[in-house]
């Protein structure tokens, strides 16, 4: 399995509190955060299944796609990126590394994209490359929640609140699986309507629990999309900048930077007891910068 770098645990203060952040964005030089987790039972399944080829899919910015082409490399897997898009998007940054990592592509339009983990179009996918080991979107599968049921150990039992970003819903479902007893998981969904994910998550923790109803410790804090996926007004570029400048960790647009506003949000309006202990899980996303930079 690939190896990772020991995340740090940054402290740092807002309001006269005690804030402290995980930095998962720092377990890899270039495709840190949550998705390594997440690939990490899928390269063990591949591998034990006798595949030599990862087959997923992503946006032309996407945080998995970069990840699943670093792992490949070097765990020793070709792979094959399925990109929504025009191949145009070969020239950004994302697609420029996954490239540089061996990672081939086949671009979808968006009305094909929708259709991707359909059988026809895996019949097609699977004519043009050969056998494949399937990783869905996002990494989003029991063995994506398996490896992020990893992550608690990283920071221990110390916190009374855990708050991280949610596309999938994948991590939070790992890491409330995996938090000791008492603690409570906060999931900020990046998307619109992310109510959505209740479901998503609770069948995730299900299928652990051998169908059994788990403790509900997680809870959802859905009005903090900023108008829905990858949308950055200028506020959250504003609150993303401010926070950066003053506590020395950079944000991605996407995840963290909304994520971490809701939990300033949240504690500003008396949302934390005064004795809790807040773990921010920073998920990574870095890479992804790059396609909102520019855009003013
Ligand atoms: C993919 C991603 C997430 C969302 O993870 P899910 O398991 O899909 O909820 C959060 N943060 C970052 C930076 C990501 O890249």
């Amino acid at each position: 399995m690939l190896p990772l770098l020991p995340p740090r645990l940054q402290n740092f203060r807002l309001n006269g509190r005690e804030f402290t952040m995980l930095r998962l964005d720092e377990v890899h030089p270039f495709a840190g955060g949550n998705k390594l987790f997440k690939l990490k039972y899928n390269l063990e399944a591949a591998r034990s299944t006798g595949h030599d080829t990862l087959l997923t899919f992503g946006g032309a910015y996407s945080n998995h796609i970069a990840a699943t082409a670093a792992a490949a490399k070097e765990t020793g897997f070709k792979s094959i990126g399925i990109i929504r898009g025009e191949a145009s998007a070969l020239q950004n940054s994302t697609l420029q590394f996954a490239a540089a990592q061996g990672m081939r592509f086949h671009f979808l339009t968006r009305t094909a994209y929708r259709l991707k983990e359909t059988a026809p179009v895996l019949a097609e996918l699977e004519a043009l490359f050969g056998r494949f080991y399937l990783v869905p979107e996002g990494g989003a599968n029991a063995e994506g929640v398996r490896g992020c049921m990893e992550i608690p150990a990283l920071f221990g039992a110390n916190y009374s609140h855990i708050a991280l970003a949610c596309g999938t819903g994948t991590t939070l479902a790992g890491i409330a699986a995996a938090v000791q007893p008492g603690v409570e998981v906060i999931g900020f969904p990046v998307l619109l309507n992310g109510q959505f994910l209740e479901t998503a998550i609770e069948t995730h923790l299900r299928a652990l629990n051998g169908d059994t109803k788990p403790v509900r410790n997680w809870s959802l804090q859905c009005d903090y999309h900023f108008g829905g996926y990858a949308k950055v007004p200028a506020a959250l570029r504003a609150f993303k900048t401010a926070f950066e400048t003053e506590h020395a960790v950079p944000l991605d647009y996407v995840y963290t930077a909304k994520m971490v506003y809701g939990v300033c949000d949240l504690a500003a309006r008396g949302y934390f007891p005064a004795d809790a202990r807040v773990l921010l899980i920073h998920t990574g996303g870095l890479q992804g910068n790059a396609g909102f930079d520019h855009k003013q």
